[in-house]
C-alpha cells in the first residue's frame, strides 16, 4: 500500500537533509544584490508528524542578506513545509489522497490519526483540486510528467505517478522535491487574467 509514509524518524531525517541541500544551494547562490547570505532560520511549529519529529522541524532554513540597506530575506524550497500551510508538506498530499480513489478514507478517521480537522481536510481538497492548477508553476511542471497527471484527481494522481514503485524513502523525495517550488513564499500564486 503506498498511499501512506515510511514509518519512523529517519524519514524525517532524510526530508531534513533534503532541505539542507537546498538551502545550500540557495545560499551558494547569494543575494541577487551579491551581498552573502547569511542564516536567518524561522521558527515553525508543524502539525501531523510523529512524536518522535526531529527537533530540526521546529524551524525553516532561511537566510539574510548580509549588507546594510539590503537585508533582504532568500527562503530556499523546502521538502519539508509546503508555503505557510501548517501542516507537513507530506500530510498536505496524503491526506487530500486518501479522500480519493476507490475507497475512500473517512474524514473522521484521518481526523483522528493525524488531528486534521474536517475543515482543513476540506480545504486541502479544494486546495488541490482549484487553486494548485491554476499555479504557474503547475501549468509548466505537469508536462515534465510521464505518464500525464489527471487533474481532475489531484493528489492522488500524483502520488500514483512518483510512489508507484521503488524505496518508499526516494519516492516521496522525489514527490516533494518536485512540488518544492510552491514551497518558497510567492510559490502558491495563481494568475489572474485582467
Ligand atoms: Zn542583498
Amino acid at each position: 500500500m503506498y498511499h501512506d509514509l515510511p514509518r519512523g524518524a529517519s524519514f524525517w531525517q532524510f526530508l531534513f537533509s533534503i532541505d539542507q541541500d537546498l538551502a545550500e544551494t540557495a545560499r551558494k547562490q547569494a543575494c541577487p544584490c551579491g551581498g552573502r547570505l547569511h542564516c536567518a532560520n524561522y521558527p515553525r511549529k508543524p502539525r501531523g508528524g510523529p512524536d518522535n519529529l526531529p527537533a530540526e522541524y521546529r524551524y525553516r532554513l532561511s537566510f539574510c542578506c548580509e549588507r546594510d540597506g539590503c537585508r533582504k530575506r532568500t527562503t530556499p524550497p523546502s521538502v519539508r513545509f509546503l508555503g505557510s500551510k501548517v501542516y507537513l508538506g507530506a500530510l498536505v498530499i496524503l491526506i487530500a489522497a486518501m479522500r480519493q480513489g476507490p475507497s475512500p478514507r473517512r474524514v473522521r478517521e484521518l481526523s483522528n490519526r493525524f488531528g486534521a480537522d474536517r475543515r482543513t481536510i476540506m480545504r486541502w481538497q479544494v486546495f488541490w483540486q482549484e487553486h494548485f492548477p491554476r499555479t504557474p508553476f503547475w501549468k509548466v511542471a505537469r508536462s515534465r510528467l510521464v505518464p500525464v497527471v489527471e487533474m481532475d484527481t489531484l493528489p492522488r494522481s500524483l502520488t500514483e505517478a512518483f510512489l508507484r514503485n521503488g524505496d518508499l524513502h526516494q519516492a516521496w523525495g522525489k514527490l516533494l522535491l518536485f512540488l518544492s517550488p510552491i514551497s518558497i513564499p510567492g510559490g502558491l500564486a495563481i494568475e489572474v487574467s485582467r
